[in-house]
């Protein structure tokens, strides 16, 4: 058998790795010239720097980090958070903290309404009472203080403002489990050497990655599927995608409906070489969730040297770097230089208007069928915690 994974992100190196465990022969289309997607780790004499995913919250990750013998950390992260005036206020009131717990069975109880909607570790068949913004979701249930405590976690993410962020990716992205999680503060895990590790070593097991090979047309021809890219077209026995892609590449109509619809998040990543101190994590209340505003940063110390990497929304222009850089500068910390300024595409969702309660059910019923797949972070929660256990399911269920 042959399979085509169309794009090298954690969820394609992933999913090669386990089929060639099995024994089957697999072909990764990248169109970058490095693997690796939204896993990127910069190296230089004195650091290391997580330019994409910094951290995972899963228990089940550390079996793959084992297998690969990649090292890693578990640490808490002791976080600040400042107003508009760039002075340190408490995230929630202790009035606030108080009110919490009432709020937390509340949102369980209200929760547990919609299990077919949120149980699986893929999307599903959406609730329509979940398909609005989040914050008229918690508004129509009082749950103010759940509002506040979750806004920064999802704005910062990257999945956007709590306005338009429907309720249904929010209680996906962080269910009940992951909420009291937050609020514990439990230690997250930190790959020692950075996540592209993690993808090296994916890599060393994998036979055949084409770099640089952007696949233009996917198309079932019989019983088999044909791929090609700008220099070939090859044959394979199934294509499992990993990555939105460009309207008519992929020749049917549903998967390619679906296409047109998936939107992203322009998102992007500033790092910079600062003054060599210990500095917390910090988020700007005043911006979360909002467009062209610094929406927090954290910082790797090593080597006597300390990198600041800070995230907005929005695209890499000189005015939205200058203005990340300034709010540092105004949060009391002295900015040696910029490292670089990367642009991000995060999040494969659907906006308000496209979301339908059949989406992703029609979606993964096709693949049922059909021997082109959508698999990754189109189909799951994009965390690389829930992709692992996505993409494994997936692997043990098909092949
Ligand atoms: C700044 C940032 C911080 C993050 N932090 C965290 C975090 O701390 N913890 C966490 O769990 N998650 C985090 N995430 C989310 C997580 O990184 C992603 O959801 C995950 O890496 C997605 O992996 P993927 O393989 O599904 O998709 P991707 O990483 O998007 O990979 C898709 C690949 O397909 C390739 N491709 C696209 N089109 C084509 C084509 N036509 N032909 C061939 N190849 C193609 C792309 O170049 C890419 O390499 C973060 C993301 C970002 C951007």
């Amino acid at each position: 058998m042959r399979v085509a994974i169309i794009g090298a992100g954690f969820s394609g190196m992933l999913t090669a790795y386990l089929l060639e465990k099995k024994g089957i022969e697999v072909t990764v289309y990248e169109k970058h010239e490095h693997i690796g997607g939204h896993c990127r780790t910069l190296v230089s004499k004195d650091n290391t720097i997580e330019l994409g995913t910094v951290f995972s919250f899963s228990e089940h990750i550390k079996e793959l980090l084992l297998e690969l013998d990649v090292t890693y950390t578990e640490r808490f992260t002791y976080r600040n958070f400042l107003d508009e005036d760039f002075n340190k206020v408490e995230h929630l009131s202790r009035k606030d903290v108080g009110t919490l717990t009432g709020e937390l069975n509340k949102l369980e109880q209200v929760l547990n309404k919609y299990p077919m909607s949120l149980d699986d570790v893929n999307y599903g068949p959406i609730h329509e009472d979940l398909m609005v913004p989040l914050n008229d979701f918690l508004k129509s249930h009082q749950l103010h203080i759940i509002s506040q405590l979750l806004a920064p976690q999802l704005s910062s993410f990257g999945f956007g403002s709590i306005y338009e962020l429907q309720a249904y990716y929010a209680f996906n992205i962080f269910n009940m489990d992951t909420i009291h999680s937050l609020i514990r503060g439990d230690r997250l895990l930190f790959v020692n050497k950075g996540l592209s590790e993690v993808i090296t070593k994916l890599s060393q097991n994998i036979s055949d990655i084409r770099y640089s090979i952007e696949v233009k047309n996917i198309e079932s021809i019989g019983d088999k599927v044909k791929v090609e890219t700008e220099f070939s077209s090859e044959f394979f026995d199934r294509v499992l995608i990993t990555t939105k892609l460009p309207k008519d590449v992929i020749k049917d109509e549903l998967y390619n409906q679906l296409m047109n619809k998936i939107d992203t998040n322009p998102y992007i990543t500033c790092a910079y070489e600062v003054e060599n101190k210990n500095i917390v994590t910090t988020y700007f209340k005043a911006n979360l969730g909002e467009k062209n505003k610094i929406q927090f940063f954290h910082t790797f110390r090593q080597n006597h040297k300390t990198t600041l990497v800070a995230y907005a929304y929005g695209s890499v222009n000189k005015e939205l770097v200058n203005s990340i850089t300034t709010d540092i500068e105004k949060s009391g910390i002295h900015v040696n230089h910029l490292i670089t300024a990367k642009q991000w595409y995060i999040f494969p969702h659907l906006k308000e208007k496209n979301l339908t309660p059949n989406f992703y059910r029609d979606i993964l019923d096709r693949q049922k069928v059909s021997n082109i797949c959508l698999i990754g972070s189109l189909v799951s929660k994009p965390s690389i915690s829930n992709l692992y256990a996505s993409v494994r399911q997936f692997v043990a269920q098909t092949f």
